[in-house]
């Protein structure tokens, strides 16, 4: 889910799930060098081996674990990396907790 670009002081994906945000960032970095490099006829090689190196990436960013954990107060869900131990609810303002 995208929730635009926002200020304030609620959490943002990258405090949810710091790894996986990077390597978004990672792979879309990829791709655009893979663009950057296929202007020129030389370097469309480089191009596929940057593709390949983002579909990796974004294949790592998929298998990596994540837990579910709902705001008691709101109900809303969000989804976290397993060693986050809370954050807080973008529209309440509560600190939720991971259990356990
Ligand atoms: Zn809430």
């Amino acid at each position: 889910m995208c929730d635009g670009g926002g200020g304030g002081g609620g959490s943002t994906p990258f405090d949810r799930q710091p790894i996986r945000e990077k390597l978004k960032y990672k792979a879309w970095l990829h791709i655009f060098l893979g663009f950057v490099c296929m202007v020129t006829i030389i370097g469309i090689p480089i191009a596929f081996l940057f593709f390949i190196l983002a579909r990796r990436t974004f294949r790592k960013r998929a298998s990596y674990p994540v837990i579910e954990i709902t705001c008691k107060v709101c109900g809303k869900k969000y989804v976290v990396e397993p060693y986050i131990h809370g954050i807080t609810c973008d529209y309440c303002r509560q600190s939720v907790y991971v259990k356990g």
